[in-house]
């Protein structure tokens, strides 16, 4: 632990993944543990282009109940100390999460990459347009798009569908040039998740997992923390 905490502090570039473990204490449910089904569908069944275009008036009831749950939490303990240590690092940090929901740029974070979007925004599937969501309680799917009229749909990377390749590109360059690598709350099971800290610790960082569960990354991390996401950030940055 003692050597985790100095390796941390001296790091000058620190790479940073997180998954839904991290939003866990702010009472959001994780998709790979229990609590994580949604009237009897699984995730995999509902975040997918075949599940959109079978039923999309579902996907989107499952999408705006996932809004409403998100706006009506807020950032926890880890989200603030994960500001605090972007704050130390500054341009040698950089924070990737493949949260949806949000809750590190409302806690403060700005060197940030949503691996997988956010849910609290849309896309025009016509002509690709974002948007901000209405507030949650006005918030009635389908949105349209205010500049050509089409449909829009959730904001975010589903399953089966391709990564933005220059976002995967800066992600990528952050972990194989970090000193120290924290990989947080997430199970690393779904690519790229599963790849980052295995190119930062391949590249020579030192490879630091926080998850109360194993990990397929645990067998190679320098040390596997077994503790949710606020007490092991707590434990290893705080003086
Ligand atoms: P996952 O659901 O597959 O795994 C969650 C991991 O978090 C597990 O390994 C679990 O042991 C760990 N965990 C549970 N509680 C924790 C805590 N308090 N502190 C630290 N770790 C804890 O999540 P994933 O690996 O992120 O992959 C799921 C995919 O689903 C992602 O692509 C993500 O976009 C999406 N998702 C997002 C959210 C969100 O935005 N909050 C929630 C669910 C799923
Ligand atoms: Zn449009």
């Amino acid at each position: 632990m003692d050597v985790a905490r100095a390796k941390l502090r001296a790091a000058r570039r620190v790479a940073v993944l997180t998954g839904a473990g991290v939003s866990a204490e702010s009472g959001i449910p994780t998709f790979r543990g229990s609590g994580g089904l949604w009237e009897g569908f699984r995730p995999g069944e509902l975040a997918t282009p075949q599940a959109y275009a079978r039923d999309p008036d579902k996907v989107w009831r499952w999408y705006a109940w996932r809004y409403r749950q998100v706006m009506a939490a807020e950032p926890n303990r880890a989200h603030y100390l994960l500001v605090e240590l972007e704050e130390k690092k500054g341009d040698g940090f950089l924070l990737v999460t493949q949260n949806v929901d949000g809750l590190h740029a409302r806690a403060g974070s700005r060197r940030l990459v949503e691996l997988h979007g956010n849910i609290t925004r849309a896309r025009c599937e016509s002509c690709g347009k974002r948007r901000q969501l209405p507030p949650a309680n006005e918030f009635a799917p389908p949105p349209f798009c205010d500049s050509c009229g089409d449909r829009m749909r959730p904001d975010v990377v589903w399953f089966g569908e391709f990564l933005d390749a220059a976002l995967l590109a800066q992600v990528e360059g952050a972990f194989g040039g970090a000193e120290a690598a924290l990989v947080i709350g997430t199970s690393a099971v779904v690519e790229p998740a599963a790849s980052l800290g295995r190119l930062a610790k391949s590249a020579g960082a030192y490879l630091i997992e926080i998850n109360p569960e194993p990990t397929p990354l645990s067998p190679l991390a320098d040390l596997s923390l077994r503790a949710k996401a606020s007490r092991g950030l707590r434990a290893l940055i705080q003086q």
